[in-house]
């Protein structure tokens, strides 16, 4: 069975400036010293030139199906990679939400995010009235089915499971939650793909240094996607630490 990469990855969203990359030396030193996990910063496309001497991962946040052409105001697959990414995090809820993404446009934008080397970050969940109804392991099959292309395997796709109701509201699900959905998907992904069972799956939804280190002592956790807690460089750092924490503690 294919090792399950730990990953702390960053979701900047539509933040930063030049002088924020300053505070990202203190996350770049951090990446360093723990190199059992695997450390990204998903940027505003700004800035990802400036990041590109950085000695940890960057990624973009979203990307067009189409590799070059007349789509105003878009960025390419290949032009992320060419300012340095080798991530790209695809299908998040804001995305989904924002600009009506559906699973086929994904499902196209994670091809186009291959064929230009990068690393995607695929991000599922469901809403709100999802996980009141109890569907979310429905939507979350869904999602995957339709969303994530044949041929995905451990080197080109992570998944990010983010509860929508749990972004950026300081609200998560219980540790059992975590743990049993995370099982769930692994269950799926390994019906679907043949490495499906080793694919690194992520939790995002309101991580925090003071939460971090029970979420990713889960067995099927390998790692989160941070939003708001990654634009704090001490803050970030500390999750960094907390999931290579979690490594040796599972090993
Ligand atoms: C996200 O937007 O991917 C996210 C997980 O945000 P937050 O950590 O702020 O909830």
């Amino acid at each position: 069975m294919t090792h399950r990469i730990k990953i702390a990855a960053g979701n900047w969203k539509m933040n930063g400036k030049r002088s924020d990359l300053v505070g990202v030396a203190k996350i770049e030193v951090e990446a360093q010293f723990n190199p059992e996990i695997q450390t990204v910063l998903c940027l505003p496309s700004t800035l990802l030139d400036r990041a590109r001497n950085l000695k940890m991962n960057t990624g973009g946040q979203d990307c067009h199906v189409a590799s070059s052409g007349a789509h105003t105001g878009d960025i390419s697959a290949d032009m992320l990679a060419d300012a340095g990414a080798s991530f790209v995090i695809l299908g998040h809820s804001e995305r989904r939400t924002d600009y009506k993404e559906a699973d086929a446009t994904i499902h196209d934008k994670v091809i186009a995010a291959w064929k230009a080397g990068l690393t995607v970050i695929l991000c599922i969940g469901e809403t709100r009235s999802d996980y009141e109804a109890k569907q979310t392991l429905n939507v979350l099959r869904r999602q995957l089915t339709h969303s994530l292309p044949k041929g995905a395997n451990t080197r080109n796709t992570v998944i990010a499971y983010e509860p929508i109701w749990a972004i950026g509201t300081g609200r998560t699900p219980t540790h059992e939650e975590i743990q049993h959905t995370h099982g769930e998907i692994r269950n799926i992904l390994g019906a679907h793909f043949t490495q499906g069972r080793s694919f690194s799956i992520l939790y995002g939804g309101s991580v925090s240094p003071q939460n971090a280190k029970q979420i990713f002592r889960l067995n099927d956790v390998d790692g989160g996607l941070i939003g708001g807690a990654s634009l704090d460089a001490e803050a970030f750092s500390q999750i960094i630490r907390d999931l290579t924490a979690s490594v040796g503690e599972l090993a």
